[in-house]
């Protein structure tokens, strides 16, 4: 299965693509957490990288197709992927569409998760990361029981640079002016499905699931 998940940043594209990973044993691609690892790192890309991102803007298009194309080689991608976060911009799609004809592999879905504004809000600037686990919550829908601590190894929880206000706002708008328009791309393509990202997690994924083996 070679699927995108497309979807406004805190649609929940992430947390449902952790789930396909167990369902259909396929990896998940998240060009966000390869340039987070990568500006943590200190790569040459995350320094490239790092501005563009604390701004909520986008990583300039020749950095991340060139990042996607390695990766969807590799191969425990055999099987497929979810790509979570690209394409983000119709070049991107492009690109991707053309290296995958080359491979004669093309997308078989491209899944949208869709989310009301103002929920998308409360989940973006209401997220907050545990240093030492990594584990994450959110202030609005899933608080730790102490406020600042992290219930599973006491760790601090601190709020990522790019889910700051200023900087949500600045996601958001970009979301809409540069990703939502391959709604459209995929429309044409009808490889386009849509879900409502509203509810429980596993609410949702049962939706993706019917959705996915229909
Ligand atoms: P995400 O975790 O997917 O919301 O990505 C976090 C940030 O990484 C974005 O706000 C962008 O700055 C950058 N980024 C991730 N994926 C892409 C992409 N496909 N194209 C350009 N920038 C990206």
């Amino acid at each position: 299965m070679r699927l995108v998940l497309l979807g406004a940043p805190g649609a929940g594209k992430g947390t449902q693509a952790k789930k396909l990973i167990d369902k259909y044993g396929i990896p998940q691609i998240s060009t966000g957490d390869i340039l987070r690892k990568a500006v943590a790192d200190g790569t040459p890309l995350g320094k490239e990288a790092k501005s563009y991102m604390d701004s909520g803007g986008l990583v300039p298009d020749s950095v991340v197709i060139g990042l996607v194309k390695e990766r969807i080689a590799q191969p425990d991608c055999t099987k497929g992927y979810i790509l979570d976060g690209f394409p983000r911009t119709t070049p991107q799609a492009e690109a991707l569409d053309k290296v995958l004809a080359d491979m004669k592999a093309p997308l078989d879905t491209a899944l949208s998760v869709d989310v009301d504004m103002d929920i998308l809000m409360k989940r973006l600037t209401g997220r907050r990361t545990c240093k030492g686990c990594q584990q994450m919550y959110n202030i609005y829908f899933g608080a730790p029981k102490k406020e600042g601590a992290c219930d599973k190894c006491g760790g601090e929880l601190f709020q990522r640079a790019d889910d700051k206000e200023e900087t949500i706002k600045n996601r958001l708008a970009v979301y809409e002016k540069s990703t939502a328009p391959l709604m459209d791309y995929y429309g044409k393509k009808n490889i386009l499905k849509s879900v409502q990202g509203m509810g429980s997690v596993d609410e949702i994924f049962n939706k993706v699931c019917k959705i996915l083996e229909s």
